[in-house]
């Protein structure tokens, strides 16, 4: 551990590119398989591969207890050195003492991860973190403390990681990155490089690969802008999900990779039938019979249980709507062309259809056209099932792709995805193959009550607000969310400083403030929650800008959000 944390030092001393590459390969290099594999995952800044569901469900504020009570410091002490750092890990490096016989292997501080993983309740976490960082010598303890909060903060993205294993083994860059990609483990990637087998790399069922993700566009006209041929689809409004079927065993993986099979008890059967083992994206929603999305906060009330209560069933019935086919009938479908991957997906779903209804001896109801004319299911069908082909579309001109849109949100959903019909799959990465097309909901003017220091760039900076809303008599302020700054660096270096000088209590990690600065905040989705004393929580908030103009007391009340969540209602119910 002694030398991955040197490596560190230095890769965080340069920003060129090469020279980073060139570090993590000699440190590589110079280690056994098990610890160059295991330094992998480390220096991509994760305690566990990707494709792993464990977590080691330690947060900030336990890192924070143990770290002032190993270095016997007050929390003045560590919150001077937090201030200057921005980052609890370099505050490690610079309070814990040096002591003798101190210094851990990489592959015991990949054994602890996994007991702290396994551990239940905090004190048990805490007590293997504080056994952890004792051992630790000071430097160690430092990355340490970064990989459990999953940052490193040392300029070093996994790719770059993917770069140095081609260069410390040998294969092309391309070649490390489909088995990566395949595998979503980058030591697994790195023994497979070792002994040149990354050519067999195989996507493997059940192990999650990454999403294709879309960029925004502003306008119709950009929407038709980069490419000749769109499939435009719905912009549904619930959560992403990859599903892995395979002789009749189903599980489902959201966008951070975790199973969440569970939540959804009624899909995986639906899925079971397929002719031919598979792997689908699409997405979750909350399901109105016959044929529509509900609203994003009403698929909410289904998240995150792990028992599905049969009334939730039937109050919230869910649907997958599925737009993409990854891997079908031993084959990895990825670089062949959306168009191609589409009617593969047509192709499967029918045939499921047609076996379903073969099976059935139950005399079938008419087909009922769904959202578009690609919708199918019978009503019988579509309760039992729940598995539907997002319908495409095609448009020829920002006219068109207009009206859809006025349509699309007309049925209750977000907006569109425009997608080249001619573009592979790309997991994990963002191009300009998938747009999104989608209008704000509304907006907030808000006042910061709290800040907190950012990550990554924003390291040593106040970036993250938490904002509020006045009450009915503007007597109170009651927080109704937070947001990581969509200001400029400009902004945000003068609003750290005016924080700072406006502090009403220094918690270290977060400060209280006065509340003077006025946000406008634009969102999703609002939703009613106790995670914030407003009773309300906004999901995917975005500073638009900051509001000078505005005094505090000018700011929205707790009326106006009542006010945009009603019409969200209504809307939702004419939808
Ligand atoms: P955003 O979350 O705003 O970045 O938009 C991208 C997300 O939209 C995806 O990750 C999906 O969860 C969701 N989505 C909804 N409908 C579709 C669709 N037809 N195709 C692709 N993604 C969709």
């Amino acid at each position: 551990m002694r030398l991955l944390a040197e490596s560190c030092e230095a890769i965080g001393a340069t920003t060129k590119r090469l020279q980073k590459t060139a570090v993590v390969s000699d440190y590589l290099k110079s280690r056994t398989t098990d610890e160059a594999a295991v330094s992998a995952v480390f220096l991509s800044g994760r305690a566990f591969p990707a494709w792993e569901e464990t977590t080691l469900q330690v947060g900030g504020s336990l890192l924070w207890r143990v770290v002032a009570e190993l270095a016997g410091k007050d929390e003045s002490a560590l919150t001077a050195a937090y201030r200057k750092h921005g980052d609890l890990g370099a505050v490690a490096g610079e309070v814990l003492a040096e002591r003798a016989g101190q210094g851990l292997g990489v592959l015991e501080v990949a054994a602890t991860f996994r007991q702290i993983a396994a551990a239940r309740g905090p004190a048990a976490k805490t007590a293997l973190v504080r056994d952890l960082l004792a051992r630790a010598t000071p430097l160690e303890a430092k990355y340490i403390v970064k990989i459990v909060t999953g940052d490193l903060r040392i300029g070093l993205k996994e790719s770059l990681v993917e770069e140095a294993i081609a260069k410390a083994y040998g294969g092309t860059l391309v070649e490390v990155q489909r088995a990566n990609m395949l595998l979503g483990d980058i030591g697994e990637t790195l023994r497979r490089a070792v002994e040149g087998r990354m050519a067999e790399a195989k996507m493997r069922m059940f192990h999650p690969l990454g999403f294709m993700l879309a960029s925004p566009i502003e306008s119709p006209e950009e929407g038709l802008s980069y490419f000749s041929e769109a499939a435009v689809e719905d912009k549904y409004d619930g959560i992403r999900a990859q599903a892995h079927v395979s002789e009749g065993e189903v599980k489902f993986f959201s966008r951070t990779r975790d199973e969440i099979t569970e939540s959804f008890p009624e899909l995986p059967g639906a899925l079971a039938g397929l002719p031919q083992d598979a792997i689908l994206d699409g997405e979750i929603v909350a399901w109105e019979y016959p044929g529509r999305a509900r609203a994003f906060s009403v698929l909410q009330k289904r998240l995150g249980r792990k028992k599905v209560s049969e009334r939730m069933l039937q109050e919230i019935p869910v649907a997958y709507l599925v737009f993409d086919v990854l891997y079908a009938g031993g084959e990895l479908l990825i670089d062949r062309p959306l168009r191609e991957r589409a009617r593969v997906l047509d192709g499967l779903l029918e045939a499921k259809r047609k076996i379903t209804h073969h099976r059935d001896t139950e005399p079938r109801r008419k087909t009922r056209e769904l959202q578009g004319k690609l919708g199918f299911g019978t009503e019988e069908e579509t309760t039992a099932i729940s598995i539907l082909r997002a319908p495409v579309f095609r448009v020829r001109s920002p006219e068109e792709l207009e009206e859809l849109f006025i349509a699309a949100q007309g049925r209750g959903n977000e907006g569109l995805m425009i997608k080249d019909l001619d573009s592979a799959y790309t997991p994990g990465k963002r191009g300009k193959s998938w747009l999104k097309m989608k209008r704000e909901l509304a907006t907030l003017d808000v006042v910061v009550t709290a800040v907190e220091y950012g990550h990554g760039k924003r390291v040593g900076v106040l970036s993250d607000y938490t904002f509020a809303v006045w009450d009915t008599n503007k007597d109170r302020l009651v927080n109704i969310g937070k947001a990581y700054s969509g200001l400029t660096d400009v902004e945000i270096a003068e609003m750290t400083q005016w924080f700072l000088e406006h502090t009403i209590e220094d918690q270290g990690f977060r400060r209280t403030v006065e509340p003077k600065i006025v946000l406008e905040v634009a969102f999703n989705n609002m939703m009613q929650s106790d995670r914030h004393d407003s009773g309300y929580a906004l999901r995917f908030p975005r500073i638009v800008r900051l509001r000078p103009d505005k005094t505090a007391k000018e700011a929205d009340t707790i009326s106006r959000v009542r006010e945009i969540f009603a019409s969200q209602a209504r809307a939702e119910r004419k939808a």
